[in-house]
């Protein structure tokens, strides 16, 4: 009887499986589609600085405009990484960044940056570096206003041409930067072994209500270790004032969170903070 039972347990988990392939694969074929008639959009999320409440600069954020909804990237990135459509997004991410921070750069004052995001399969294509120097040169941007954000399971894969490609970067005189800094191993290793530039501290690190003394201390720990190691910070997730406190105390002039500004699309960031 268990041996009849494991069988349909077989069974049941195959179906599920095809239909989660075959749902995987709807959405790829939409999201190549979609690639292609233009559906996708950059949000901006402004940088600011929580000591004069100016902002610096901008990380850009992908969004799917999908049958009259706006899909966040936690619903298609991880398709696109594991059907390889993430190499053709992230260089129309790249592009379309690169070009939007031109346009900026020319209506404003002082110099922008801009953040842009890569997957770790991004690291692999050969072409990269050049795609991206090129696009650096035909808008005239100075590579040191470019930073791009790399998890830890991006630089996990040590593998020489991931290692080749972020140093081509650096190389070029754009700025890495680590994203999501605190939630996976955290392993200190990574600063020192790869030319990181910018910490970001995870959203997940602000404190709650409830915040413990814990919490801060290891927070306060985390980003004393940071700027002991001469690296810039970028805290994520300030949703309060008290948050923004935080950030004035620990000296911290890069922050990005709904309480100062969600992702925005291009025209809501020129009719707000271009004014
Ligand atoms: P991330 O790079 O860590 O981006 C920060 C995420 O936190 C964004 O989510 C942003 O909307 C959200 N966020 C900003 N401020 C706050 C806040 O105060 N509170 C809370 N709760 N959240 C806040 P989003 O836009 O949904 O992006 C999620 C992730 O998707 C990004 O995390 C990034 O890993 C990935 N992603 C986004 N755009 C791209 C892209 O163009 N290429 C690649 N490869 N990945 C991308
Ligand atoms: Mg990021
Ligand atoms: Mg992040
Ligand atoms: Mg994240």
């Amino acid at each position: 009887r268990a041996k009849k039972q494991g069988r349909n347990q077989v069974c049941f988990f195959e179906g599920e499986m095809q239909i989660q392939f075959s749902q995987r694969y709807q959405t790829e074929i939409q999201l190549r589609q979609s690639l292609e008639e233009g559906l996708f959009e950059l949000y901006y999320q402004p940088v600011v600085n929580p000591h004069d409440g100016h902002f610096s600069g901008f990380e850009a954020l992908i969004r799917w405009n999908y049958e009259g909804a706006v899909r966040s990237p936690a619903e298609f990135i991880p398709v696109a990484e594991e059907s390889g459509l993430i190499l053709e997004m992230g260089r129309w991410v790249i592009e379309h960044a690169l070009a939007q921070l031109a346009r900026w750069n020319d209506r404003h004052g002082h110099p922008l940056r801009m953040a842009i995001n890569l997957s770790a399969m991004q690291l692999k294509d050969v072409g990269l570096t050049s795609f991206i120097q090129r696009h650096l040169e035909v808008h005239n941007i100075d590579p040191y206003l470019v930073d791009f954000e790399l998890t830890e399971t991006a630089l996990l894969d040590e593998c020489s041409q991931n290692v080749q490609t972020i140093q081509n970067l650096a190389d070029m005189g754009c700025h890495i930067a680590l994203d999501d800094f605190g939630t996976g191993y955290s392993s200190i290793s990574y600063l020192r072994k790869f030319p990181i530039d910018v910490v970001k501290v995870d959203k997940s690190l602000m404190p709650g209500k409830d915040q413990s003394h814990k919490e801060l201390s290891l927070l306060r720990g985390l980003i004393s270790m940071i700027q002991s190691l001469e690296l810039d910070i970028v805290i994520e997730g300030i949703e309060t004032e008290e948050h923004e406190c935080l950030c004035k105390e620990f000296n911290v002039d890069r922050a990005q969170g709904f309480y100062y500004y969600r992702p925005l699309p291009a025209r809501d960031i020129e009719s707000r903070l271009f004014r």
